[in-house]
């Protein structure tokens, strides 16, 4: 068989040489060691959390090594392709701190090694499926639908591995006449792999996450150019990540078993192999067991969920790096003021068997993160997140920035600061009752109080408050005023002797605290009327007593 016959037959209007390829994309001038990765995702719209967890592997691996990170769009599904899906990625990534130094942007594409939709990169396939055909490593194959399900339960009924291989492949070596007849007759066609693999032979290879791996080889002929001349998964992704010189495939679990395939597609082509790195799937426990997140049951595997809870990103970028790395933790509790990114991040510290993702967790590291967060950046940052899901909440900020500020960094200074703050959803909730108009008296007094001590209480603390007392002034009267009213000073008087006393002066400050926050919980009251100024703090309280 003459195959550059064939080769010209099947691509006549394919002339460019693959040299000329490898000319256009020559190894990147990088300094030793430096890492090239990239993500790929296929523009369906829906960005989830697993791949920001897979990004930020990427991110960090050709970051720390002064290497390239690149955005490439796998587009040739067309039919998955949903309208600002690309933006949606470049988007909801930029969100959490992950920024592509190459590759397709919002304003089209940077770098010199695309172009980085696949879905342009036609020609450059074609190119060298044409190399392959003429090297006899691929072939024409015409097998209709019908046919190959007619061999799919074929091989089901003898329990046999479904594909087309072997005597299946019934095409492989058709004569240039035959051929030719076909597509005169305008048979459609795919073109395949002549694999020369075999599962008897076991090949091994280093993962950077597993470790050495021993597999089979690959022996089917895959499809790498479907009927549309469009390339199949497989053969994009050897062809791009060697065209445009990447190091290091981060990917998921799922595309473990396609791995044979793409070894020998690379070793088909002399091609030196990236270093592939397949990280788990993100699991949470569900009562005892442990599940794969979804997409239907768990709204926290989108990115949108974060984005519009208001988590801040460098929560998330900590958090990630705590289920990401084994080690991270520990050289947390060595660095505390560090910043993560001199942690040095690496793919053989991964878990090889199911992430665990837990939302709690995430809540406890974000307070962490957030309570050394200056206020007035925290600030910004509930302004920006109201400005995009609850502006009713940005005209309630904007304008009053330092009020706002204040209220954030109510008990955060000291020894032993605050830590209830966790994302902008709940601070707001959390801070409500500064506000007027979100000011709600939730919780009741305590059940000792009645309700002509509730209104003598508050009656008191009205007469004698003073805005300019200071903590120490202002705790003298509420203990004064327990005191003639039948309470105890201090709790501890009130233990011993309980028959003595209504309640003590704990009971007489919840009192005052709910009249003011409308909670029974909250930082110290002192701070908080300091915040709300002398004339909301006593509104408050008047509005509180029932005549
Ligand atoms: N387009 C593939 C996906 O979305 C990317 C896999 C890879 O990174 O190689 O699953």
């Amino acid at each position: 068989m003459d195959y550059n016959k064939l080769a010209d037959m099947l691509f006549p209007n394919i002339n460019k040489q693959p040299e000329e390829y490898e000319e256009r994309y020559p190894e990147r001038n990088l300094p030793d060691g430096a890492k090239v990765t990239r993500l790929g995702p296929s523009p369906t719209g829906f960005i989830h959390l697993g791949n920001l967890y897979g990004a930020f592997v990427d991110e960090r691996l050709a970051h720390l090594s002064d290497g390239i990170f690149y955005l490439r769009i796998e587009d040739t599904d067309d039919k998955r392709e949903v309208e600002g899906a690309v933006e949606a990625v470049i988007s909801s990534l930029d969100y959490f701190g992950l920024k592509f130094d190459e590759g397709a942007t919002i304003s089209g594409e940077k770098g010199s090694y695309g172009p980085y939709h696949q879905s342009k990169r036609g020609e450059i396939y074609q190119c060298f499926v044409k190399l392959m055909i003429q090297k006899g490593q691929a072939y024409p194959c015409f097998l209709t639908e019908d046919e190959i399900t007619k061999i799919r339960e074929e091989q089901e009924s003898q329990k046999l591995t479904p594909g087309i291989y072997g005597k299946w492949a019934k095409h492989r070596n058709l004569s240039l006449e035959e051929v030719e007849k076909r597509i005169n007759a305008k048979e459609q066609y795919v073109i395949r792999f002549r694999s020369e693999g075999s599962l008897e032979n076991y090949f091994s290879i280093e993962d950077g996450v597993r470790g050495t791996l021993s597999m089979p080889e690959n022996n089917l002929d895959v499809v790498i150019l479907k009927k549309t001349g469009i390339p199949t998964y497989h053969f994009a992704h050897v062809v791009d990540d060697h065209l445009m010189r990447t190091t290091h495939v981060i990917r998921g679990e799922e595309w473990l078993s396609s791995l044979p395939i793409h070894v020998a597609l690379f070793n088909a082509m002399n091609w030196e192999l990236p270093t592939y790195c397949h990280s788990t799937v993100l699991m949470k426990m569900e009562g005892e067991t442990k599940r794969k997140l979804s997409k239907r049951k768990d709204p926290e595997l989108s990115l949108n969920y974060y984005k519009s809870e208001g988590y801040h990103p460098a929560a998330v970028r900590e958090y990630l790096l705590t289920i990401l790395n084994s080690n991270f933790e520990e050289w947390r509790i060595e660095n505390p003021e560090s910043s993560i990114d001199e942690f040095n991040f690496t793919t053989d510290k991964m878990s090889n068997s199911g992430t665990l993702f837990d939302l709690d967790k995430l809540n406890d590291i974000s307070k962490e993160v957030l309570v050394k967060i200056p206020a007035s950046e925290l600030c910004q940052f509930l302004i920006k997140w109201a400005s995009e899901h609850e502006p009713e909440l940005e005209n309630l900020f904007k304008g009053n920035e330092d009020y706002l500020t204040k209220i954030l960094d109510l008990g955060r200074s000291g020894k032993k600061p605050r830590k209830d703050l966790i994302y902008a959803k709940q601070i707001f909730e959390f801070i409500s009752y500064f506000y007027d108009d979100y000011f709600k008296r939730e919780d009741k007094d305590p059940e000792n109080i009645t309700l002509e001590d509730h209104n003598a209480i508050l009656s008191a603390y009205l007469e004698s408050y003073d805005h300019n007392d200071d903590q120490n002034e202002w705790f003298n009267k509420i203990r004064e005023i327990a005191k003639s009213n039948g309470y105890a000073e201090k709790p501890k008087d009130f233990k011993k002797n309980p028959d003595m006393y209504k309640g003590h002066v704990g009971d007489v400050s919840t009192v005052i605290r709910i009249a003011l926050m409308g909670r029974s919980m909250s930082p110290d009251i002192w701070e908080i009327q300091q915040i709300l100024g002398e004339e909301r703090t006593r509104e408050r309280i008047k509005s509180c007593i029932n005549n």
